[in-house]
């Protein structure tokens, strides 16, 4: 069945209008009729082909929230009417020892995602979120909770999850001291998350004028990362420390922020490395450094049901999706508050 889409057709070219094909129902499938997808920067990283890994022609968006409008003949978590979300993934091998163990994101195998990924049954590409509908085993779609408004929801899908799941996996607790960098898409669902689960949150920033919107979303300290006077005052403060920028940057005055036993959890992806912090703080004060990959279908859950008993929402500007290049062009520049989210009905294909 042929849908409406926002097609990358290289990685120079503006995102057009377009048709791409969903597979056929399968049985375990939901059918969802898109309402809202989120515009998270690695949409911008694939359509650009930043991270050399596109595949043209490309549908981003990994942030879908949508209602069910069919299933297949053996799916049974969902009924037509429910509101539901899909994050980065929509399968995986379910056989190893990650897929066993809820950790689908770390699959062997590799997880399909959710567009830019190989279709299990079709061989052709997954299509993404900025889209009209999209048909996804019910495995790896999940509930929304129904208190909550649903263009701020879609974000929650990729960037919710991405800083909940180390924020977890790490064990933050309430009292603990953790520090933002980025007040981008994942920066600020990092400070809205974090200081829900009562830890004290300090905001890095680039940008001086988002002081008072990080402190209205959580944070108790705003940090102007290039004001070196404003770094060295908090050496050796933090517990904890999520690093959500899209670009290279040197890491050495982040971990000077660490007490000992602190960690630096990066989950920024920018298209070029780091350059390799200094080693010798990190022995003496016993710092880790991890990385962390977007979150587990129950951690996706989770989080969400968190959200809806905290009622936590992104902070969105929408836009139809005519506007996405616009949106890309402001999202390089940080001027974004905090997430854009296209309104695909009323998006004009
Ligand atoms: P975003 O909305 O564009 O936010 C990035 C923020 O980083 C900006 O708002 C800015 O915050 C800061 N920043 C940007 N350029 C900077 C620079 N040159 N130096 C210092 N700070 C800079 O992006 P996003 O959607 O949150 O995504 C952030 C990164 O995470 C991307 O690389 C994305 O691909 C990646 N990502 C990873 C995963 C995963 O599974 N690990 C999942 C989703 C996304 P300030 O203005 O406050 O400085
Ligand atoms: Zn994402
Ligand atoms: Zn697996």
């Amino acid at each position: 069945m042929k849908i409406n889409a926002l097609v990358a057709h290289d990685a120079a070219q503006p995102l057009t209008s377009g048709q791409v094909s969903l597979r056929s129902l399968q049985k375990q499938d939901v059918k969802i009729e898109i309402l809202y997808c989120g515009v998270c920067h690695s949409d911008l990283h694939m359509a650009r082909n930043e991270w050399a890994v596109s595949q043209y022609p490309l549908v981003p968006g990994h942030e879908i929230v949508g209602r069910v409008v069919e299933i297949g003949d053996e799916a049974t978590h969902f009924k037509p009417g429910d509101i539901v979300g899909v994050g980065v993934m929509v399968d995986s091998c379910r056989e190893c020892h990650f897929c066993k163990h809820h950790e689908e994101q770390y699959c062997e195998a590799g997880f399909t995602a959710t567009y830019n990924g190989i279709d299990k049954y079709t061989g052709d590409s997954t299509w993404g979120g900025y889209a009209q509908s999209v048909i996804v085993d019910q495995h790896f779609v999940v509930s929304v909770p129904r208190n909550l408004s649903l263009a701020g929801v879609a974000p929650l899908l990729c960037a919710g999850v991405t800083v909940w799941s180390p924020l977890r996996h790490f064990n933050v607790n309430a009292g603990d001291r953790v520090g933002v960098v980025g007040l981008g898409g994942l920066g600020h669902m990092a400070v809205k998350l974090a200081s829900a689960m009562g830890a004290e949150v300090t905001l890095f920033t680039t940008s001086p004028e988002k002081g008072e919107d990080a402190r209205r979303l959580g944070a108790k300290q705003v940090v102007v990362s290039r004001d070196a006077a404003q770094m060295a005052a908090c050496r050796t403060s933090l517990d904890f420390i999520i690093d959500c920028v899209a670009a290279p940057h040197d890491l050495d005055p982040y971990l000077a922020t660490l007490k000992t036993n602190g960690r630096l959890v990066l989950v920024g992806i920018p298209d070029q490395p780091h350059d390799s912090p200094n080693i010798t703080p990190m022995v003496f004060r016993r710092l880790s450094i991890s990385g962390s990959s977007i979150g587990s279908i129950q951690e996706t859950q989770e989080m969400l049901n968190f959200c809806g008993e905290h009622n936590i929402t992104a902070d969105i500007e929408m836009i139809g999706g005519e506007d996405i290049e616009a949106a890309f062009g402001r999202m390089l520049k940080g001027d974004v508050k905090y997430r854009f989210v296209i309104d695909m009905q009323a998006t004009r294909w």
